[in-house]
């Protein structure tokens, strides 16, 4: 971690997900796929429990504003799931579904969730040093604490005291890393922000927050653009 100014300590570490504490492709070819692969059974279900009712709902509701509109699509169901996905549309109602999919894959040992190898003992070592930890990306907070709850390394979610989405804010604003400090009720200067995307570091420097920059396998190439550079946590 970089040495803390002469007035202001570290006293926090919020951390992404995709490309910081998990690999972009456990995202993208492991739990799209899963959640793609099971859209037809859970969008077809007889008898669906209230959960899935309410996401079926949200889904249909969104459906029937973009055909109100004049846009040209799938019927609803399966078909209009996946041309959500296929175009990484945000979408509330296919949000909740994949995040059904994927509770019941995690639930049943499917599905593992993938942090880095020195991400749990980083973690660990930061909380007993004293730090206060939260997430912020842009699953949903239920996709992160299944996730971090469902690891190689067992339940890391016991180390986090929050997980913040898009419903905080969107990630290249600062005004939801101001939204966060207040969450932690600490100054900016105090919290450690670490994403692989530089536009999210760029949000929170603006806000005041500390930043690093994790370069990981698999992540797009990125300027750090005086953001202090990372390979792994174990060199913060
Ligand atoms: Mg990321």
């Amino acid at each position: 971690m970089a040495p803390p100014g002469p007035s202001e300590t570290i006293g926090a570490v919020l951390t992404d997900v995709e490309g910081t504490t998990t690999s972009i492709s456990f995202v993208y070819d492991v739990l799209f796929p899963y959640a793609a692969a099971r859209l037809d059974r859970y969008c077809s279900q007889p008898d669906p429990g209230p959960e899935l009712a309410a996401a079926l709902s949200q889904l249909r509701r969104e459906h029937d504003e973009e055909t109100a509109k004049g846009m040209a699509l799938p019927p609803f169901g399966a078909d209009y799931a996946r041309r959500l996905m296929a175009e990484d549309r945000k979408s509330t109602g296919l949000k909740l579904l994949q995040g059904l999919i994927w509770e019941e894959g995690y639930l049943s040992g499917a599905l593992q969730g993938h942090v880095f190898p020195d991400v749990p003992e980083a973690l660990a070592a930061w909380r007993v040093a004293g730090l206060r930890l939260r997430v912020f990306s842009s699953g949903s907070v239920r996709a992160q604490q299944l996730l971090f709850g469902h690891t190689g390394y067992g339940d890391l979610t016991p180390l986090f005291e929050g997980y913040h989405d898009t419903t905080t804010g969107p990630k290249r604003e600062a005004a939801s890393y101001a939204a966060i400090a207040a969450a932690y009720g600490l100054a900016p200067g105090e919290i450690l922000y670490l994403s692989d995307v530089r536009e999210e570091l760029d949000a929170a420097a603006a806000a005041g927050l500390r930043t690093g920059l994790l370069v990981r396998p698999g992540n797009q190439p990125s300027e750090p653009g005086g953001h202090a550079v990372y390979g792994d946590f174990s060199v913060i």
